[in-house]
């Protein structure tokens, strides 16, 4: 993208400015979070100096100020990921805490025998919850295979489905491998099955246009650290007929109608799913994320890191003994690799005196370290504010650290 002025964003994340072992940061973490850009942050700062209050209780200008704050938040949400309604828009604590509360609520519908179909490159988040039905009910994990690029084998998906599938749970893009999964063909599938589909988009939101009604997922889940928000709060979006049949998840303040010690009637949606005194000053911050994201574009954001993926990738490769997992056609800009025999951790700690910012270890994906066959990688991955100089600066820091590895 020629127009696309990478140093103009990126003086808008100070962040970024650290130095680290007196030298610059290169920040290549942006999986596991992002940096927030000045914007969000100024309007956190400015909300609780300005219009903290509870919110939904008050009378008084401040909580309806608040109030209209968030609500702002479910609305510009909604319209971000293409909802047909607000009230299929639940503020969660991330993207964990939104398949749990999927796996809890709609989950109770679940029988003995039931079968819930996943993938072998499913992070943690989006296979514990599933395990934890089954202390109520004796439910079984169905793992979609892989090829050795990372790709999921799709007729061999297709033969998963039988009567007692219950759900489909699939990351839309792979924290690891950076497979971009085609979930559009995945949910055609399931729905032919008459299953409902389950999207895990915490890698997807902040790297392409994500729109729930023309996938038609059932449930799309995200976390707002990853996508230049704040941190701790996400989103569950789930279908409207499928989100007031479900039992709440929590009780509390916030989600009921009437309470009786005989008999208490829940809130209508979205609240049924809210108990409690949400994160509303984040929530509303959240906000603040998607205007920032909205005019540079997700087209353009997504050109970029492309760029530093196909530059970095290539420069990798010519490194002695690099292994790279991952190499789906169309991946995103998340590169796994191990030099040689070296440690994940030892290439890490090394990077990092380099002032590189990388993780290492199985991150929360053990099943696929298992079909990898290893106990962890090093993992560089790309936002919006990085530079091609940036991809120079680790290319060079690889190859002193493969020679120090030996
Ligand atoms: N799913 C995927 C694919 C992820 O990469 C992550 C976090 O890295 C999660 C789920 C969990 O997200 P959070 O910890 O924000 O709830």
């Amino acid at each position: 993208m020629d127009n696309y002025d990478v140093n103009r964003l990126r003086s808008d994340f100070p962040g970024l400015d650290r130095k680290i072992y007196n030298r610059q940061l290169v920040y290549l973490d942006n999986t596991a979070t992002s940096q927030t850009p000045r914007q969000v942050v100024e309007s956190i700062e400015h909300i609780y100096y300005n219009s903290k209050a509870n919110v939904h209780r008050g009378v008084h200008t401040l909580s309806q100020e608040m109030t209209a704050l968030q609500e702002a938040a479910r609305e510009r949400v909604r319209g971000w990921i293409n909802a047909a309604s607000t009230d299929e828009i639940i503020f969660t604590r991330g993207t964990t805490e939104a398949i749990n509360l999927v796996a809890s609520s709609y989950g109770s519908f679940f029988h003995d025998g039931d079968e819930i179909i996943v993938s072998v490159m499913e992070h943690h988040a989006n296979i514990v919850p599933w395990q934890l039905l089954q202390s109520r009910v004796n439910v079984k994990l169905r793992v979609i295979p892989m090829d050795d690029r990372g790709v999921l084998d799709l007729d061999a998906y297709a033969k998963l489905f039988n009567s007692h599938t219950a759900m489909v749970a699939i990351a839309h893009v792979s924290n690891v491998l950076g497979t971009v999964n085609p979930v559009d063909e995945i949910i055609r599938i399931a729905h032919d099955n008459g299953v409902p589909v389950l999207v895990d988009g915490a890698q997807a939101v902040a790297h392409q246009r994500v729109d729930v009604t023309a996938l038609d997922c059932d449930f799309y889940t995200f976390s707002s650290h990853k996508m230049y928000g704040p941190s701790g709060i996400g989103v569950l979006y789930g279908k409207r007929d499928l989100l007031e049949k479900m039992p709440p998840y929590q009780g509390g303040g916030e989600m009921i109608g009437n309470v009786s010690f005989e008999h208490t009637t829940f809130a209508e949606l979205p609240y049924k799913f809210e108990a409690g005194t949400p994160d509303f000053v984040d929530i509303a911050a959240l906000k603040s994320a998607i205007d920032y994201l909205e005019p540079i574009g997700m087209e353009a954001i997504a050109a970029h890191e492309h760029k530093l993926l196909e530059y970095t990738s290539q420069k990798m490769m010519e490194i002695p003994g690099m292994r790279i997992f991952g190499t789906a056609p169309g991946k995103d800009a998340i590169i796994s690799f191990l030099i040689g025999d070296a440690h994940h951790y030892d290439t890490g700690m090394l990077l990092d005196k380099l002032g590189i910012a990388v993780r290492t270890g199985h991150h929360c994906a053990e099943p696929l370290m298992h079909r990898l066959g290893i106990e962890g990688t090093v993992r560089a991955s790309f936002g919006l504010y990085n530079t091609i100089e940036e991809c120079d600066i680790f290319i060079a820091a690889l190859k002193r650290v493969a020679m120090m590895l030996g």
